[in-house]
Formats: C-alpha cells, structure tokens, sequence
C-alpha cells in the first residue's frame, strides 16, 4: 500500500491495521496482534465493542458536531454530570478536548487564569517532576520532564521547575520506611516553592502513577497527600494528570482515589474514550470554576472541537460500560492475576529488576545487573528489541528506554484491554518472555 500518511517515522512500513476483535488487533494480512498495552493505555474496552459502536451509531444519527461557542449537547452535559458525581472530592466541572496535552494545557492555562482572577497575578511558575510526560504540545511539554523529548524544543519552552519523582525501586535508601522516603520526595516540593518564592508559585503537576516515562511507578502511601499539604500551605494548585493512569486502568476511576487525596484539577482521556473517539477533560474544583464564573466569566482558552458530540457520547458510553459492567473490580482482579502471572515469570529474572504497578497498569525495569541496579547502556535499545520482537510474535506492548538522571533501565509497559481474559494474561506473558529472551 503506497503511504501518504506522514506517521512518527519516516523509516520502514507498518502493516495495516483492518480490524479489532476484543483485545486484538488484526491487521490486513491477518496476522492477530493481542494488545497487551492498549495501544499506549488506550483500548480499556478492546476493539469493537458493542456497545460504543450501538452508541455512536445513535449520537452519528442525531447530531455529530455543534460548536459550542453556540450550543451545548446532550451528551456533554451528561458526560460532565457522569463524570463530576464519580470525581474526588471538590470537583465539580468539566471541560472537554481532545486529548490528553490538550487537556494539560488547559490545565496549565486555567491555573494562570484562576490567579489572575483572584488577584495573585504574581503567580505564573509551574512545578513538575523529573520522571514525567504531561503531552507534546509546548506547554505540556514543558511542564513534563522527559529530557529526550523535550531537547529538540528547549529554545520554545517555557522554563519549569522539576523535582525528583516518587521512585522507590531507584530512591529509598535500603534503611528508609515507605513513608519516610515518602515525605522525604514530597518535601523536595516544598524546598522547591520557598527557592522560587511561593507567591509565584502556581501549580505543581504529577502523575499519581507515572506512565510512559517510567513504566507504571505508583507513588509510594503517603506521597501525595504530604504533596497536597505543602501545595495547600502555599497556596498552590495541585494538578493530577490521569491521562493515562485515570478512568479505571488502576481498578479505581481515578487513581488518586487510592492515595486519598482531592486534587483541584485532574485531567483524563486515553481510556476516556477509549480509543472509539478522540477525547480528553479537564476537571476542576468548584473553587477554581467559581472564581472565573465570579470575576470575569469567561475562560480565555477554546478549540473548534472541544465538547464534540460524538467524542462525549463515546465517553459517556465508556463510562457507563466500566461502571455498569462492573469493570473496576475486574480490573482489580485481572490486574492481580497479571502481577502474579509476570512475578512467576520474571520474580527471579536476572535483568529484571522491578515488576510494579496497580491494575492492569503495569511494568518491569530491565537492568544489566540486578544487585547493583545497573541500567543495560541506552544505546543498546534493549526496548526497542523488545517491541519489535514481540510484535513480530503477535504481541502490542508498550516499551520505553534511555535513563533519567543517568539512573533509569529500559522498561515496559503493560496496559491490556479491561476485559482481557486468563487465558490471554498467559499469552501476554509468554510473548513478552520470548521477546525478553529474544533481545538478550
Ligand atoms: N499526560 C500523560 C500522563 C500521558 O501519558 C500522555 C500521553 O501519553 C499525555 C498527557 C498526552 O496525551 P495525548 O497523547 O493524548 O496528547
């Protein structure tokens, strides 16, 4: 097929995917590919469910699009309702994009926006974490912390200051508790806004459990609320960028739900719609909508496609199917089967040095040598071999390489479809074992 299209890479031809059939992806030679990382923790129902195609169907016959510079939709408003009375605490509004870097950067832009609203027009710095993606657009990508990403850009970002992460295979010291190490990441945040100054400071952006940057890495009990308290003691926003964590990948909603903590805005999509319609939301507390709705009324930002009709009916539909069929726990309970499905096969592996991860959201660190913790040398492209030899054996996963802070191994991230079954849990972990031995 001569391609047009001007894809991520100029090198090589991908095959042509023709069809999805529950967690697989079939392409137009036939060949299945069971999509053990939801393409990038996209695909939580699998390939043509039902459902979503019933309920697009319906929303195509009434009304694809109308700009909401004029009108709102039934779906949105019913999405938003959805989605604000399943949402942490405080949360109450929802405003709807495309994406995941669309919904960061209005995250970042109504965080500017609410100071300039309540009289803090000082405050403009955002704070970030080391090991963190937040979206490729400039402001996401500068809020983010991925050094290989961001090089190419550094003369159009806005300057960001990063803390470390919350990484307790790398950063606990061998006599530290959970907790301590905890409060010890957590209170690099607060040094960080008294060295900038507080009253400039406005709003720190992590995710609960960090993604592609570092393979599935949850923060360790404690973390964020310890984070919410320094961000509360300064004033600062605290943003949760669920983009790819949220929406049920770690057997709750949101994530942060486990780590009891009511951040002021989270922002989802990947399996908010999950890959049936291009979507993402930015919610936020009542707190913040209410001090735009108080003072000037209107919120600066806007795209030709947010609140899209058929993007908020696919989101709606996702929503209802992940709570009304009861996929939280199964989350929970595959999720649980994958952990110990990847412990029995990599638990004594010699280059692997971490398995992590909550729900169907997880991940294994390679390292060259598991004592020391030694990261294989990035130029190998130990995850590359891993994709590609895997996909050859038929198996999506999600692998990701280099080192932050000279410290980090090659990793792979495992995002199957919610509804993944037993029996493919062990030819997810087959595949991914051969791939391993394969590029070793
Ligand atoms: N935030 C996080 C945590 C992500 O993982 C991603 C994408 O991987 C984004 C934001 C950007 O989302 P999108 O690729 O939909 O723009």
């Amino acid at each position: 097929m001569p391609g047009h299209v001007f894809g991520r890479t100029t090198k090589g031809v991908l095959p042509v995917a023709a069809r999805g059939e529950g967690c697989y992806i079939i392409d137009s030679s036939g060949k299945r590919y069971l999509d053990g990382s939801g393409g990038a923790a996209v695909s939580c129902l699998g390939h043509s469910d039902a459902g979503l195609r019933a309920a697009l169907h319906a929303q195509l016959d009434a009304l694809a699009f109308a700009h909401t510079g004029f009108f709102t939709s039934e779906p949105a408003e019913s999405l938003a309702d959805a989605l604000a009375a399943h949402a942490p605490e405080g949360i109450e509004r929802v405003y709807l994009v495309s994406g995941g870097s669309e919904a960061v950067e209005a995250a970042i832009k109504l965080a500017r926006q609410y100071f300039l609203e309540i009289g803090q027009p000082q405050r403009h710095r955002v704070i970030a974490r080391r090991q963190s993606y937040h979206g490729n657009t400039l402001g996401a990508l500068a809020a983010g912390g991925n050094a290989w990403r961001r090089a190419q850009f550094a003369p159009l970002l806005v300057e960001t200051s990063h803390i470390a992460p919350c990484y307790e295979y790398r950063d606990r010291q061998e006599d530290e508790t959970q907790e301590a190490y905890g409060q010890r990441a957590a209170d690099e945040l607060e040094a960080e806004i008294r060295r900038l100054g507080p009253e400039t400071v406005m709003a720190f952006i992590a995710e609960p459990v960090v993604g592609a940057t570092a393979g599935a890495v949850p923060a360790v009990p404690g973390y964020l609320k310890r984070i919410r308290q320094i961000c509360d003691r300064h004033g600062v926003l605290l943003i949760l960028d669920e983009v790819m964590c949220g929406m049920g990948r770690t057997g709750h909603l949101f994530a942060c739900e486990e780590d009891g903590v009511a951040p002021d805005m989270i922002t989802i999509a990947k399996g908010l719609g999950a890959g049936y319609q291009p979507v993402g939301a930015l919610l936020a507390s009542g707190r913040i909508y209410g001090a735009i709705a108080a003072g000037s009324g209107f919120f600066q930002h806007g795209h030709t496609y947010m609140g899209h009709a058929m993007a908020a009916a696919a989101a709606g539909a996702v929503l209802d199917a992940i709570l009304g069929r009861g996929l939280l726990a199964r989350v929970r309970e595959q999720g649980a089967k994958l952990d110990a499905a990847l412990r029995a096969e990599f638990g004594q592996h010699p280059h692997v040095g971490d398995i992590r991860g909550r729900g169907l959201f997880r991940g294994i660190e390679l390292v060259e040598d598991r004592a020391g913790k030694t990261p294989f040398d990035p130029a190998r492209k130990l995850h590359a071999q891993i994709k590609k030899l895997a996909f050859e054996a038929g198996l999506i996963c999600y692998p990701m390489g280099g080192t932050i802070d000279g410290q980090r191994g090659d990793h792979i991230l495992l995002a199957p479809p919610f509804i993944i079954e037993d029996a493919q849990i062990d030819e997810l972990v087959g595949k991914l074992s051969g791939a391993i031995r394969g590029a070793l």
